[in-house]
């Protein structure tokens, strides 16, 4: 497809390149002409699975996220890879409210945010260790 493009970029677990993250697919996604909405959701998205790896996969220690993006015709199909510590039952952490980290002002909602905002999440093992998250979005012509 002439359409079909992709990115992958590997950066450090900061929380100043949350921001950075969001706003690089933001980007990339302009030449879907996605609305403002289906934009605002991609970002929260990519902001929530990048901060989970620099808090909880991480610990804020710091350590290696890599991030893939693909258009796909009309969908955005965007991969956050870390090599942290993983998640041993990640059915319970996909639940709403479900956090390890209630003292540090986190709701357990990144997840579910990720689930409504976008058209498909998946959640992986990393082996040896950490996670991948998985997301697709559809952008409507
Ligand atoms: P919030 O996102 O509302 O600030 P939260 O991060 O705890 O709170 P979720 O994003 O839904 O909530 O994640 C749920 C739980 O899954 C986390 O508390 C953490 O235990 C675990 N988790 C999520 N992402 C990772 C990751 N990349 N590595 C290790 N554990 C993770
Ligand atoms: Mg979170």
């Amino acid at each position: 497809m002439e359409n079909d493009n992709y990115f992958k970029l590997e950066f450090e677990a900061k929380n100043v390149n949350e921001s950075f993250a969001r706003g690089v697919v933001a980007l990339f996604c302009t030449e879907l002409e996605p609305s403002l909405s289906e934009i605002n959701d991609i970002k929260t998205a990519v902001s929530e699975a990048v901060t989970n790896s620099v808090v909880h996969g991480y610990n804020n220690k710091g350590g290696k996220i890599v991030l893939e993006v693909k258009i796909i015709n009309r969908t955005i199909d965007i991969v956050v890879t870390d090599f942290g510590v993983g998640i041993s039952d990640i059915e319970m952490a996909l639940q709403p409210f479900y956090t390890t980290k209630s003292d540090e002002e986190h709701s357990g909602m990144g997840f579910t945010l990720m689930d409504s905002f976008m058209n498909k999440l998946e959640v992986k093992k990393n082996t040896p260790s950490g996670l991948i998250v998985h997301m697709q979005k559809v952008i409507k012509e």
